[in-house]
């Protein structure tokens, strides 16, 4: 028996009380995942409320102890980890995929732990002075999505738990099983009733995000479940993260080495198959150059490997549900049937499995298309043309989101400003969608607001209090 199966067996329940979770490639059932009720949910929620005090007691130093522990074990545990999240999302071990994202779960828990937070003194003057302090908010509630299910859960509670709250999480209904046997490495080393994982549908998150005893709500999802909850927290004015849905542009400027930039440019793009909220997913380029552009992507697409995750060559995968699979083909059809250019890939890739599409470049196509006013998260990219640096700057601040942008070329003044004009919560140059754990993430407009990382992430999940005198 391999440490995997121990891991699904920990986490796993018997077929006839659990729902079947399918692997993304195959679609074969690979494991049953709890099936929790709002009863359930309103259990953990007083259990964390009761654990919350003595948790919060323990001080920093021991909760920062103690996270490091956490993060220890998921190193020790992370292959056992990277299989299981490789086959129920879909993403390769290999790349910037499953390994990496657990690599990443244990990295953002251990600089949770580590980043120092301090009260901070605002205002001194003779005999006055004003600091502020960062107290625990109590209970936070947090709601995840499928894409990255292990990274962005982690993401939500280790400043949280760093910080003296207790959690109740609620992972999508699609990726149960990684952020179950995530929670489980957590609670190796946590006291009971710290963190409990909700295993339920999205009745249950409604729950969560209505729920009158939950101080905040950390949520990662799409923008029209975030405006759900913004109206169902109205009761309990629980305090919000909202990390939403992106339509991300990048910008080539003109006289851009378009070999120097081609392999951050493909990942920007097509990380995780495309299931990326950061992900680059509309590209704008210089008359000049776009043929070049074009080709460069085109080429790249038809050879790097596509298939079964498990598989150490392939850096590809599936889209992970059928829903974003019948997204992803209406969004490439609509281009096809209003004129636009295929150059690489263009439809299903059977020959892998149920779910797999081919990695797709699309030329000759302009905004008010679908596939570049709509969020496709999926491996397709519209490629579009401008003569204007302006008018780029222009329609890539047209979209109603404003999670992330990019700004490519070789002048990196040149393409600071720019990125001065981009509306994103943030603008990379030469590359698109790196994440650092000390770095503050999150989106303006209708990508969401608030942050997350370094000391603005812990902020977020803490209740300021002035002591002033
Ligand atoms: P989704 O909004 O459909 O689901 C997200 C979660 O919300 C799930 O756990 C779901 O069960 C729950 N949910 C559903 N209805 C709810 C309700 N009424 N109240 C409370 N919770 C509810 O999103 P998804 O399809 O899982 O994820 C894809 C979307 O997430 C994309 O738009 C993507 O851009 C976005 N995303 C954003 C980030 C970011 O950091 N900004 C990261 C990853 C994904």
């Amino acid at each position: 028996m391999t440490t995997t199966t121990t891991i699904l067996e920990a986490v796993g329940v018997p077929e006839s009380v659990g729902r079947a979770i399918p692997d993304a490639a195959t679609r074969e059932t690979i494991g049953y995942a709890p099936i929790h009720t709002v009863a359930d949910l309103d259990d953990a929620v007083a259990a964390a409320r009761a654990a919350q005090p003595a948790w919060a007691a323990l001080g920093h130093a021991e909760r920062s102890r103690i996270l490091n522990a956490i993060a220890d074990d998921i190193e020790a545990n992370s292959e056992e980890l990277a299989v299981l999240l490789s086959r129920e999302q879909g993403k390769p071990l290999n790349g910037p995929n499953a390994r990496f994202e657990v690599g990443a779960c244990a990295l953002w828990t251990r600089t949770a732990a580590d980043t120092p937070i301090e009260p901070e003194v605002v205002f001194e003057a003779g005999e006055s002075r004003a600091e502020v302090h960062y107290d625990p908010l109590g209970v936070v509630g947090a709601i995840g999505p499928w894409n990255w299910p292990m990274m962005i859960t982690v993401w939500q509670i280790a400043p949280s738990l760093r910080m003296g709250n207790t959690v109740v999480v609620k992972p999508s209904e699609y990726t149960p099983l990684s952020v179950l046997a995530l929670a489980e490495i957590y609670n190796r080393h946590l006291p009971d009733g710290v963190l409990t994982v909700i295993s339920g549908d999205r009745e249950v998150g409604a729950a969560i995000a209505a729920h009158p005893d939950l101080d905040k709500i950390m949520f990662t999802g799409s923008t029209a479940t975030g405006r759900r909850i913004v109206e169902a927290s109205a009761g309990s004015l629980a305090r919000l993260t909202l990390e939403l849905g992106g339509n991300d542009a990048g910008i080539i400027l003109p006289g851009t080495d378009i070999e120097a930039i081609a392999e951050n440019l493909f990942w920007g793009i097509f990380i995780n198959t495309g299931q990326t909220c950061a992900a680059l997913k509309r590209l704008y380029v210089h008359d000049s150059q776009y043929e070049q552009v074009v080709e460069a992507l085109a080429a790249m697409a038809r050879t790097m490997p596509l298939g079964n995750g498990l598989d150490e060559g392939n850096v590809l995968g599936p889209l992970q549900n059928e829903k974003q699979f019948d997204i992803v083909s209406a969004l490439v059809d609509d281009a096809r049937e209003n004129g636009a250019r295929i150059v690489a890939g263009g439809s299903a890739a059977p020959e892998h499995g149920p779910l797999f599409y081919q990695t797709t470049v699309v030329a000759d196509i302009s905004d008010g298309a679908r596939l570049v006013d709509e969020e496709q998260f999926g491996p397709v990219i519209p490629v579009i043309r401008y003569s204007d640096v302006d008018d780029a700057v222009r329609r890539a601040n047209a979209s109603t989101q404003g999670l992330g942008g990019s700004v490519w070329s070789q002048d990196v003044e040149a393409a600071t400003a720019v990125a001065r004009r981009v509306q994103a919560g943030t603008v990379w140059i030469n590359q698109h969608g790196a994440i650092n754990p000390h770095v503050p993430f999150g989106g303006i407009k209708a990508s969401g607001y608030g942050q997350e990382f370094g000391v603005a992430g812990l902020k977020a999940v803490s209740a300021p209090k002035v002591i002033q005198r």
